[in-house]
This record gives structure tokens, C-alpha cells and sequence, in this order.
């Protein structure tokens, strides 16, 4: 039979999947030697099929759960439910950390027998209050009694002056019993046993909670994992003021700094810090209150970090001055955090760069270049508040005080504390800030694992929910005012600050300089103008992977000859617009062919869905009769015939130049005679000339050859003095199940997977937002495949395009400029292809270069 049940020295580290995080590293300090409350682990598996078919627990699991609570009364020389009484926590643990989603149990094993034990072993007061918190917990979490409910009773029992003081838990456990006896028409489970298999049963229905079901979601965490459940004895930090909980990380999860940094609060439980209830102390502090048990903690906090050999974010409880530590695991960080630490430890020789490189989040570099409040701005803001640094960043939006009207970016979540509920409204609005609660408490904690800014505990901060205001020190704002919060620093400005690009790290590079010297792919970026190029050399694009060249018009000045080109009756109109245009092309070439000097570009000809460009208003559809020497009547005349029932899939791209090939003729003009001139100053530029949507090897040779003929016959022997070379986007189904045709005569192809994903789904780009959320909703997608490439579908028709192209020639170059091509999951796929580029925008080349990085070391 299959082992389901697992005391803490059965296990390791390396057990996750099996005995989740917690559990897995719970056996690995056992091992280690760590002070450890000892306990058993009920795997996962259990959880799967308990949740698979809602069945009961079987007999054979039940006997092995008694097997190891007998194991572990012989360990501890205590005894559920007897003289010597055994208290358990229940705790749920999955494979990966999903922190205050599912639910925690502690205190069990208390009843009316045990709670008078207890009052002689301790202090009546102590014995009664851990019975009331048991019994509210059990009752909220098992039985679904709301919490509000226990809350109000206890409340009412403060103010009421007749309760004698020492007698408090006394009477609040009673009336929770009696809470709980008119909910259910039975006494509060007595039997240990039998409180303990509900408790489980509540773990396992806990991992289906909404929270937790939302939490998965968003960090794309396996649906059917499950979790474990761990079993552990009880130790109390709020027993006595010999008694603290604390909550410790080995480095600063907000800047990285290579110090303890923690908090920890006197004669209290875990779930006091995480709660963020009381504001706890720093953990420095505790060297002067508990100095033999500080260094104790610091000594396990080194001996953990050198053994996982990474920043541990710790648990620990004092029992009447003797030290526990709880609970281990990798810590949260914010990105810039995780930048710091991965490279520090390579210093440190702990790591290696490979290692490092493969700690690092991508997506988190995005985070990281968001920047920082422009200096001047933040020398003229008027300081509404300080609050702590709970998770870096910065965040402008206006204040909104509830998580379900949380409907935007443009917001930031004001709240006196956050709980799990809020988890949704934390994940769409840009900042977070609260009133109460420590760097560990759950805002920051969840804030710094979405890599979103949050200022905690602000104390000054106080929210007026019936009137939707809120006071920061003297200063009344509204909901709806906007406020700017910086998650470094923890200050809060009153109006919208100005952003600048962020400060550059050094750390930053060293790790782009690993990942570059590791990297297969190149990584281009797409560049539609100088600026565009130059920012994407500022972070290391290796050249331009798609320059849009419709995109050098939407300019206002420059779109009327583009208009007077489209609504152009007769070629000669055509070509006086296009004369127009000629000199903006080659304007914007030639600066950009500084820019770039010999790294290759790839320049695209023009793909305008008409529409985008077409006149709308009165205004501009004057001033083009004007421009044109045509009457309003005439244009409209002209506009109508233009008029596309679906202008994605209508006259744009190739079969615009197929029925006016001197738009291309011109663009090609623009392009030769700019690389000529740049020759004069030595540029040798490395031109890529791409033609778009494509669909066969016969449209293809068709412009290719009016291309080339023009070309050669205008600048004869010149045309030899520039390297250039001809080819397709690959973005319609068709295109790529003739790709060994078609690359018979193209040089080279570029995946537009925008289009081919709209044109094999048969999914507008545009209008998809409308509808994708359902169908993730439903399971039925994962991802947007705009975002993300549909490995079945567009995956397959790429793999075969590509397949095709190198059976006519093996070192055919392949790229895909499509927005895929920032999403490190696509970028993998793309690896995998054997792609020989990849080119997404300015801001997302350093995630690119690290994912490649990290395709390539995980090959
Ligand atoms: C594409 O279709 O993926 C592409 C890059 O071209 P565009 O987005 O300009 O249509
Ligand atoms: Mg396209």
C-alpha cells in the first residue's frame, strides 16, 4: 500500500509535490536538526482524490492518521485529549507557496476537559483564550459560521463593564459555544479525533476556495495539484511575555540588502503579525529583549540560507524562552530585490550564474523599468504621509476604498488592512496602501509577489468607509482624488507624479551580460522610429526586427499625402502623393540607419488596414478636398468605394502594392537612396526589406520582380554597393503550409503572429477582448493566444513553415516579430523552434534576453 501519511522525519525537501512546500521543508529542518514542534503530513495525493470523487476519508487512511497521531504523542510525550494534552495546529501546504489563500486551523484538541487541564498547567486566562480562538476558527473554517459574527460578540463583551476582567475568555467561550449550539442544534465536538478529520476535510475544500482558485489563476499554478495538509504540535507565543512570534527574512525582500530584516510581536500568534492587527516590532530589537535567543535564530537563519541556498522568509515562536522555528521557504521579493540577491549570492559564491539567471523572473524586469518619480516632481508634491516600504515600485491612480469597485489601472487600493477578499482588487489597480500592518503583513506580502507597489502601514491613515473619504494626518481626500505612492521610500503624494525612467542598476546589467553570453536567439527589437531605435539599443537589441513603416505616418503632418494616396483615383494622383511621402521616408531612414548602423534592419513595407488612416471627421475631410483640388462631394464619393466590410481581412498589405505597385516602388526609393547616403559617412547598413502578408510563392515573385526591376534599372551599379535582401512576413495559415515554395524566392521570413493567430483562429485581434475573458473564464483557453502563442494551433502551423523553409534551404533565417515575441513562454517555444531571432518592443528586450537565457540553460 501506497504511503499517504508522512511523519516529519520521513520526508525532504525535495518532496513538494507530494508533501507541499511547507511540509516538504518542515522535514528538511527535522533532518537538519532544528528546533522542529514535531508532526506528521497528510500528502497531496489524498487531497486530489478526496476532491476527485467527495468521498469520505477510507478506512485505511483514517488508521493510518491514528498510526502517526499515536507516532507522534510517543515523540512528544503527550496525548490527544488526555492529562498531558497534545494541541495541534492544521495547516494546509501546497506544492507551491500560495500564501493566505487556504486555511489554517490552530489550537486543536482542546475541549471542556482539556481547557481545565490546561488552566492548572498554565493560567486560566491563557487555557480559555486559545480555547475561544480554536473554537471560533473551527466554527468559521469548518462549519462556515462567519467570522463578522464572533467579532461582534467579542465586541459587545469588551464594552460590557460587568465581565470581570481575568474572566473574559471565560465567558467568550461560552457564548461561542452557544453560537455555535443555535447554528448547528449540537454541542461543540468534544471528541480531538473527530475534531481533526473535519479540520482536514476543510483543508482540502479550501484549496477550491475562491481565493485560492483566483491566486492559481494569476500565477498560472496547476489547477490540480491539491494540497497537503500538515499536523503539527502547538507551540505558544502567547503564552507569556517570555513568550514572541516573528516572522524573519535572511536578506530585505524590498531592496535585497544582505540583512536580517523581520519583525516580531510579544506574547502573540502568527496570525497576529500576518494579519497585520498589531504593528509588531523589528526584528533587531528582539537582540535586546531575548539576546541568547537572537543570536540562536540568527545562527538557524544562516544555516538555512547556506543549506537552500537562497533568501529564506522564516516562522519562528518563543514558548516560555525556548526557541521554534515554524516554518521555512523561499521568499517573496520584489524585482529589484531579486536582481540584487541573485547576483550577490553568485558573488558569494553560493550560486552560480546559471542558477542566478534562472531565479529571475522575466516579467519582473518590466516592473523594474517602470522608474521612479521624476526628482522635480517630487520636490514640488505636497507629502500627504509616510507609511512603510511594504514592496517597491511606484504607483499613481486615484484612491479607491473597496476591492470589487477596483475597476482599473488608473487606481490605487486605500484600505485599513488587506485580507485574502481583496486579492482581486490588489491584482488590477497599480498601488496598494494600508493603514495597519508590518512589511510581512498580507498586503505586502501578496503586493511584493504580483511585483506591484505597496506602502503599508501608514498610521496617520484613517478610512471612513460610510462617508468614502479618508484623513491622512489633517488632509481630507475623496475617493476618486488621485494620490502617488512610493513602495521604496513609503511616501504618499497628494496628485499625479511624474515619471521617470527608472535609475539603472548595476546589478541589472551583470545579469544582461550573463544572460547575452548564454543566449542561442537573438533578440531584435521592433523600432518604428529614431527614438524607438534608440531606446531599444539602450537595452541591447542586436538590430530591428520589424520597422512598421505606416507607423512613421500617423504623425499629424504627414497623414494627409498618406490619405491623398489612398483616395487617389488615378496613378498619377498616386504618385504625386506618394512624392509627397517620399521625403518624410527617407527623413526618418536616414536617422534611423545612423542609429542602427550595420546591425541588421528589417524594414516592412506598408500593411495599412485602410481604415486606420481614412479621414472622419468634417474638419479633416475639408481640409483633404483642399489638399486634393477635389470637391467634399468627390471624396466622399471616393471614400465609399473604399468602405471594407472587413477591412482586417480586406485591401491591405501585399495586394495593396499587387493593384498600386509605386507605393512600394516608392518605399524602396525611399530606402535605397537613404542607404546610399548613409554610405557616404561609412554606414554600411544591413537592409531587410519585408513584404507583407503573404500567402504564395506566385504573389510573392509578382512584387519581387516590379521591386527588383525598378530598383536596378534607377540605380544601376549603385544598387551593388548596398547589402539588401527581399523577403515575408509568414502570417496567413496559407503562407506557411507553402513555405517551402515561397522560400524558393524570399531571403528570409518573419512570423507576424498577430495575424496569423486572427487569421487560424478566425478571431478578429480587435475585437477579441470582447469575448477571450469567457473563454479563459471557462477554462476553454489558458491564455490569450495574442499574448501568448497557441502552442497546438499557430505553434504547429510555425513548426511547419519552418519545417518546409529549411527542407529548400537548411540555414533559411526565420524570425517572428508578432507580440508574442516579448512573452517569455512564447520565447521558449520559439527556442525550441530554432528560430534565429526574436523581436518584441524597446521595453521588452531585457525580459526577452533573459528568457532566452533561461531556454537555453533549461534545454
Ligand atoms: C503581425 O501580424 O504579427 C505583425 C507583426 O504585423 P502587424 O501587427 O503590423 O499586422
Ligand atoms: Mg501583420
Amino acid at each position: 500500500m501506497k504511503q499517504k501519511v508522512f511523519l516529519f522525519s520521513e520526508g525532504n525537501k525535495d518532496m513538494k509535490t507530494l508533501l507541499g512546500g511547507k511540509g516538504a521543508n518542515l522535514c528538511e529542518m527535522t533532518n537538519l536538526k532544528l528546533p522542529i514542534p514535531q508532526g506528521f503530513i497528510i500528502s497531496t495525493e489524498v487531497c486530489k482524490e478526496y476532491l476527485k470523487k467527495q468521498k469520505k476519508l477510507s478506512n485505511s487512511l483514517l488508521n493510518e492518521i491514528n498510526l502517526n497521531i499515536r507516532k507522534l504523542e510517543e515523540l512528544t510525550g503527550k496525548t490527544l485529549g488526555g492529562n498531558n494534552p497534545l494541541i495541534l495546529s492544521i495547516r494546509s501546504g501546497a506544492p507551491i507557496s500560495m500564501p493566505g489563500m487556504m486555511d489554517t486551523i490552530l489550537n486543536l484538541g482542546l475541549n471542556d476537559d482539556v481547557v481545565e487541564i490546561l488552566s492548572i498547567k498554565y493560567t486560566r486566562e491563557f487555557a480559555f483564550s486559545i480555547y475561544s480562538r480554536f473554537i471560533e476558527m473551527f466554527s468559521n473554517i469548518v462549519k462556515q459560521i462567519p467570522r463578522e459574527k464572533f467579532t461582534e460578540i467579542e465586541h459587545k463583551l469588551k464594552h460590557n463593564k460587568i465581565a470581570e476582567k481575568n474572566k473574559f475568555y471565560e465567558i467568550l467561550t461560552e457564548k461561542y459555544k452557544s453560537l455555535y449550539k443555535k447554528n448547528f442544534q449540537e454541542d461543540f465536538p468534544q471528541n480531538p479525533e473527530e475534531q481533526l478529520i473535519q479540520c482536514i476535510l476543510a483543508i482540502f475544500n479550501s484549496w477550491n476556495n475562491n481565493r485560492a482558485k483566483l491566486y492559481r489563476k494569476l500565477n498560472n499554478i496547476d489547477d490540480n495539484m491539491g494540497t497537503a495538509v500538515n499536523i503539527q504540535e502547538m507551540v505558544f507565543g502567547n503564552l507569556n511575555n517570555a513568550s514572541a512570534t516573528g516572522v524573519a527574512f535572511t536578506r530585505n525582500p524590498a531592496n535585497g540588502e544582505n540583512k536580517i530584516f523581520g519583525e516580531f510581536l510579544i506574547n502573540a500568534q502568527g496570525e497576529d503579525i500576518v494579519a497585520g492587527i498589531r504593528t509588531p516590532d523589528e526584528i533587531k530589537n528582539m537582540k535586546n529583549i531575548f539576546p541568547k535567543l537572537y543570536s540562536e535564530f540568527i545562527n538557524y537563519a544562516t544555516i538555512l540560507e547556506n543549506h537552500y541556498k537562497d533568501m529564506q522568509d522564516i516562522e519562528f515562536t518563543i514558548e516560555n524562552e525556548k526557541l521554534f522555528i515554524l516554518q521555512t521557504r523561499n521568499g517573496k521579493r520584489s524585482p529589484y530585490a531579486a536582481i540584487k540577491i541573485a547576483t550577490d549570492m553568485v558573488k558569494e559564491n553560493l550560486i552560480s550564474k546559471e542558477q542566478a539567471l534562472l531565479r529571475i523572473n522575466p516579467k519582473d524586469i518590466t516592473i523594474l523599468l517602470h522608474g521612479s518619480f521624476n526628482k522635480d516632481s517630487i520636490e514640488k508634491a505636497q507629502i500627504l504621509g509616510k507609511g512603510l516600504g511594504g514592496s517597491a515600485g511606484i504607483a499613481v491612480g486615484k484612491i479607491v476604498l473597496r476591492s470589487e469597485d477596483v475597476v482599473d489601472s488608473d487606481t490605487i487600493l486605500v484600505r485599513t488592512e488587506t485580507s485574502p477578499e481583496d486579492l482581486n482588487g490588489m491584482s488590477i489597480a497599480s498601488g496598494i496602501l494600508t493603514a495597519k500592518g508590518g512589511l510581512t503583513s498580507h498586503g505586502a506580502v501578496v503586493a511584493r509577489s504580483m511585483g506591484k507597489c505597496c506602502v503599508a502601514g501608514c498610521p496617520t491613515l484613517s478610512i471612513n468607509l460610510e462617508r468614502n473619504e479618508i484623513f491622512l494626518g489633517n488632509n481630507l481626500l475623496k475617493e476618486g482624488d488621485y494620490i502617488s505612492i512610493d513602495g521604496y521610500s513609503g511616501n504618499i503624494y497628494l496628485g499625479k507624479l511624474k515619471i521617470d525612467l527608472s535609475e539603472e542598476m548595476k546589478e541589472f546589467y551583470e545579469i544582461i551580460d550573463w544572460a547575452k553570453s548564454i543566449k542561442k536567439l537573438s533578440v531584435r527589437m521592433n523600432a518604428d522610429t529614431p527614438e524607438d531605435c534608440i531606446r531599444g539599443l539602450k537595452y541591447f537589441a542586436e538590430g530591428v526586427g520589424l520597422c512598421r513603416t505606416e507607423h512613421m505616418f500617423f504623425k499629424a503632418d504627414r497623414i494627409e499625402p498618406v490619405r491623398e494616396m489612398i483616395l487617389a483615383n488615378t496613378s498619377e494622383e498616386r504618385r504625386n502623393a506618394l512624392n509627397k511621402i517620399k521625403p518624410y521616408q527617407k527623413d526618418d531612414f536616414l536617422q534611423i540607419f545612423k542609429i542602427i548602423k550595420d546591425k541588421p534592419i528589417n524594414i516592412r513595407l506598408l500593411d495599412p488596414p485602410l481604415h486606420e488612416f481614412l479621414p472622419n471627421t468634417p474638419k479633416e475631410l475639408q481640409k483633404l478636398s483642399k489638399s486634393m483640388k477635389i470637391s467634399l462631394a468627390q471624396i466622399k464619393e471616393r471614400l465609399q468605394k473604399l468602405e471594407e466590410h472587413n477591412p482586417m481581412l480586406g485591401h491591405r498589405g501585399c495586394r495593396l502594392a499587387i493593384t498600386y505597385p509605386e507605393i512600394y516602388i516608392t518605399q524602396c526609393e525611399a530606402i535605397i537612396e537613404s542607404a546610399l547616403e548613409v554610405l557616404k559617412e561609412n554606414i554600411t547598413v544591413n537592409l531587410e526589406i519585408m513584404i507583407p502578408l503573404i500567402s504564395s510563392l506566385e504573389e510573392f515573385n509578382f512584387i519581387k520582380t516590379i521591386i527588383e526591376t525598378n530598383l536596378k534599372e534607377k540605380y544601376k551599379e549603385d544598387l551593388n554597393k548596398i547589402t539588401y535582401s527581399l523577403g515575408t512576413m509568414i502570417e496567413l495559415p496559407r503562407a506557411c503550409i507553402t513555405a517551402n515554395k515561397i522560400a524558393q524566392s524570399a531571403a528570409f521570413f518573419s512570423f507576424g503572429t498577430n495575424d496569423l493567430t486572427q487569421t487560424t483562429f478566425g478571431m478578429s485581434r480587435d475585437d477579441s477582448g470582447k469575448f477571450i475573458e469567457e473563454y479563459k473564464e471557462h477554462n476553454i483557453l489558458n491564455k490569450s493566444p495574442f499574448e501568448t502563442i497557441d502552442i497546438d494551433g499557430v505553434g504547429y502551423l510555425m513548426k511547419l513553415a519552418i519545417n518546409l523553409a529549411r527542407e529548400t534551404n537548411p540555414n533559411f533565417k526565420i524570425g517572428i516579430c508578432g507580440e508574442q515575441g516579448g512573452d517569455p513562454e512564447s520565447i521558449d517555444y520559439c527556442h525550441k523552434l530554432n528560430l534565429d531571432y526574436i523581436s518584441c518592443s524597446g521595453f521588452k528586450i531585457p525580459i526577452a534576453i533573459i528568457a532566452a537565457a533561461q531556454s537555453q540553460l533549461k534545454k
